[in-house]
């Protein structure tokens, strides 16, 4: 499903990379519940000492019964902006599984029903009825007059009226906020402007709040949606728009037809003004929705769309199965992008204007939703318990399009930014992958199932090789197409094609919880002039189990390298390799495999580490290393005779600024002491080169960050420079970084260029803390009309943020009386959320 509304966050944002994660996505908020069980390997097991924990510890999740298989669902459907309602009229198609049935359940939340009939469709005994029904406002029960066999199909036809609003707010997920399904969005007091969308937001169980359905990942349905909309509107929904006709009336109704099955989570709707920029992938329609302002840059909002059709096609062996590939940003998503399919829903802040454009586009979750086309919407998870199936595939996704369109180097950083993210997660919450017990559906969508997932899969193809990867995953999504899967499934396809026993792996990695925790040393055993490597493992998976994990050596010598392989799998191991002392030795804990670890190295060896490895995660963990010993790294520098070691590191440090990645140069930038600028001209040099030259805007932004703060040690840069700087350079970012010191020397010229910022929203959060400090009693105006505006997800995300910075511009400028009521007429916002936190700052301001 979708990507969460906070993505991970590597230490060196790249809106290129991540949005969402920021882009997009990456998340991760509740802490599991008090009750945590080992589930051993199947997972199959309750709990054992259940009296004390909460009743969902003790609930098996099994996958939904299907006793009645859903075949099509055609909807006539017609948004009721007035009300926020939707009319409609549903027929559902369905066939009586292997049991007979005289009872059929569809789930439709908070419906109002007006009509309702029943006939089965073979042909030999085709006959309808009004069934006898209840309704308990979630559930749909039809009581049949007779039994009906296996095999038998039959359709449900209905007119109702859907109230989404009026359904009691859910306490959604890291990944998204709300569970009413479908959204109005409409002007309102705050934002009388805003343009009139509606939308649907459909995982994991909510689209049966708008059409009567078995909301469950492993039905799957063809749709034929007919949308009636206001005609000034434009409509999208999956597949193909067959057919528009005017109606007199001043509306006019448009046909999509989506002809291959999916699950019933996977359908949408939306409407409203939008720019439709269309184009073609080989033969199908792939068009962008932005609202029109957008429409100039909508190609290169959604970076690089038709050449990921294309690779993940040949990647995956599969070419990309559905009918369309259609992408549309709308107003107050209630998550950072959802997976429709043909039909993918972004927030507001994937549209980028020209400029914020510079500094990166929405790429990164372009290929996480496209990713799922083949994993979770040709091949669905069939429980929610199997959501690694979708996420931990779609999150690996986008570090295999990052290896394709820009190399290793990139594909790295991801990689290294998901093992960060789940180890941040492993502190506070460890539970199996794929579990069969939790308390809401929207817990699975939790860094485990995104970040840990895709750490694995990265280490499953490693392990068993790139072809048997591939040929592994092309088999899964040919074997599976149309149908769901569970994670017992792609193993068995796994072992088909290795001939190798993978249960060990899947179950350490799937099926538990945790990770292994190492101890890793090193040394030289010149008597017996062998290598020498001794492991402990910290954490057993069960007692006296431990993690088997095939650990690669590397041995470095002056002109050549070796690597060797060894398996641990018991606490303590030693391993003893006959060579000549090697100038340094590697290994790929943490660069490939998922661990904690610690190797004991010594700063020198760091150093080699930094200049001998090929690898990004090496490179950046010994220059993190490096930079944490300032005293030894830097304190060479002011050794006046410029020791041996000195000079080592001037290099290493030149090397930085060299470095492939440009994480690596901006960690460089980011690391030298602004003192030091003083008193070593080359430094200062490489420096004001980077922040000239690199390719990056990000790169450019540390590096003037730096010079900046080297300005205010003493080091003046030379004048005018900053202002030529952002002349020249178009990067928001880069132009973000310069205003306080331009407001310090020309408060004027400051002011003039945050105005024109006033029109980029990624400029928000630079904008508020900027006025917060040097704002005039004229950019309240701005900050407010901000406050009263921003309720998407993310902007949710930093509103407490905003506020204090809006609490320290009115106390600067002397403008409580004026902070008091902006904070009264904010409590009455539309949004709880913004009330709540409208109201605790006004009794903090009082
Ligand atoms: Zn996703």
């Amino acid at each position: 499903m979708r990507t969460p509304r906070t993505l991970p966050s590597p230490p060196f944002l790249f809106l290129l990379f991540l949005t969402c994660i920021g882009s997009a996505c990456r998340p991760l908020t509740k802490n599991v519940g008090p009750a945590r069980f080992e589930t051993g390997n199947a997972g199959l097991q309750a709990p054992k000492d259940s009296a004390a924990k909460p009743a969902w510890t003790t609930l098996y999740r099994a996958s939904k019964p299907l006793d009645v298989r859903l075949i099509h669902t055609r909807l006539e459907l017609r948004p009721l902006f007035e009300s926020a309602q939707l009319r409609g009229k549903a027929w559902i198609e369905a066939m009586v599984g292997f049991y007979p049935v005289q009872q059929v359940k569809l789930d439709a939340q908070g419906f109002e029903i007006h009509r309702l009939s029943f006939r089965t469709l073979n042909a030999d005994s085709s006959q309808a009825f009004q069934p006898l029904y209840t309704y308990d406002g979630q559930v749909i029960t039809l009581n049949l007059p007779r039994r009906l066999d296996a095999g038998t199909r039959f359709e449900i036809n209905m007119e109702y009226t859907a109230s989404p609003d009026s359904l009691k707010a859910g306490p959604g997920s890291a990944a998204i906020q709300g569970e009413k399904g479908l959204y109005f969005i409409r002007p309102d007091s705050t934002v009388p402007d805003k343009p009139m969308q509606v939308w649907s937001q459909g995982e994991t169980d909510h689209n049966s709040c708008w059409f009567p359905t078995i909301d469950a990942p492993n039905q799957k349905t063809t749709q034929h949606i007919s949308l009636t909309v206001d005609s000034s509107m434009v409509t999208l929904s999956n597949g193909l728009m067959t057919s528009s006709r005017l109606n007199p009336d001043g509306t006019r109704t448009d046909v999509w037809e989506h002809r291959l099955p999916h699950a019933p989570y996977l359908a949408m709707i939306a409407a409203g003004r939008f720019a439709v920029v269309k184009d073609r992938w080989r033969s199908i329609p792939v068009h962008y929705y932005v609202e029109p302002r957008y429409a100039p840059q909508a190609e290169r909002i959604f970076h690089r769309t038709k050449d990921m059709l294309t690779y993940y096609s040949q990647k995956l062996g599969v070419d990309y199965p559905w009918s369309s590939y259609h992408q549309i940003a709308v107003r107050d998503f209630v998550s950072g992008a959802m997976e429709n399919t043909g039909a993918v829903v972004f927030g507001q802040w994937a549209q980028r204007s020209e400029r914020e454009l510079v500094d990166g586009s929405a790429e990164g979750t372009v290929a996480h939703e496209m990713f799922h086309h083949w994993f979770g919407d040709l091949v669905t998870c069939e429980s929610w318990s199997n959501l690694s199936l979708n996420e931990s595939f779609a999150t690996y996704g986008t570090p295999l399009w990052y290896e394709h369109a820009y190399g290793p180097e990139e594909a790295d950083a991801a990689l290294e930014g998901n093992l960060r993210d789940y180890l941040a997660e492993s502190k506070r919450k460890q539970v199996d992958l794929i579990r069969y017990y939790y308390e809401n559906n929207e817990d699975m969508f939790d860094r485990h199932s995104y970040a840990k997932g895709a750490r694995i899969l990265h280490m499953l193809r490693n392990e068993i090789g790139d072809r048997a990867f591939f040929e592994s995953i092309r088999l899964y999504l040919t074997r599976f197409s149309f149908k769901s899967a569970e994670i017992h499934d792609f193993r068995l396809i796994c072992e088909e094609v290795t001939g190798r026993d993978l249960q060990v792996f899947f179950n350490q990695w799937f099926l538990s919880k945790g990770h292994p925790i190492i101890d890793m040393n090193y040394r030289y055993d010149s008597l017996r002039k062998q290598c020498v490597f001794e492991f402990r493992q910290k954490h057993s998976t069960l007692p006296g189990r431990y993690f088997q994990l095939p650990v690669q050596l590397e041995f470095y010598f002056f002109d050549s390298s070796v690597a060797r392989t060894v398996v641990l799998d018991r606490e303590v191991q030693e391993f003893r390799f006959d060579f000549p002392r090697p100038v340094w030795t590697g290994h790929n804990l943490g660069r490939i495999l998922l661990c904690e670890y610690n190797d004991g190295r010594t700063f020198d060896e760091f150093v080699q580490q930094f200049r001998g490895s090929p690898f990004y995660y090496d490179r950046k963990r010994a220059l993190e290393a490096l930079v944490q010993n300032p005293q030894r790294f830097w304190g060479a520098w002011n050794d006046p005779n410029r020791t041996t070691d000195a000079v080592t590191y001037q290099d290493l440090i030149a090397r930085a600024f060299r470095d492939p990645s440009p994480v690596i140069r901006g960690m460089a930038a980011d690391a030298i002491p602004a003192s030091l600028l003083k008193q070593d001209p080359l430094l200062y040099g490489l420096l004001m080169r980077t922040a000239e030259k690199d390719l990056r805007s990000q790169v450019r932004q540390k590096a003037l960050l730096k010079l900046i703060e080297a300005g205010d040690s003493g080091k003046a840069l030379p004048a005018g420079w900053l202002e030529q700087k952002i002349a020249s350079d178009s990067s928001l970012l880069v132009t973000a970084a310069a205003l306080r010191p331009i407001a310090k020397a020309n408060p004027g010229q400051a002011s003039e260029i945050a105005k024109a910022l006033e029109n980029e929203n990624s400029m928000v959060g630079t904008l508020f803390g900027f006025y917060a400090e040097y704002g005039q009693e004229k950019n309240l105006n701005y900050l407010e009309k901000s406050l009263m505006q921003l309720r998407d997800s993310r902007s949710l995300r930093q509103y407490p943020n905003w506020l204090k910075d809006y609490n320290r511009a009115i106390l600067r400028l002397n403008q409580k009386e004026r902070g008091l009521a902006f904070y009264e007429q904010l409590n009455r916002h539309p949004s709880a959320r913004i009330r709540t936190l409208a109201s605790e700052n006004l009794a903090g301001l009082r």
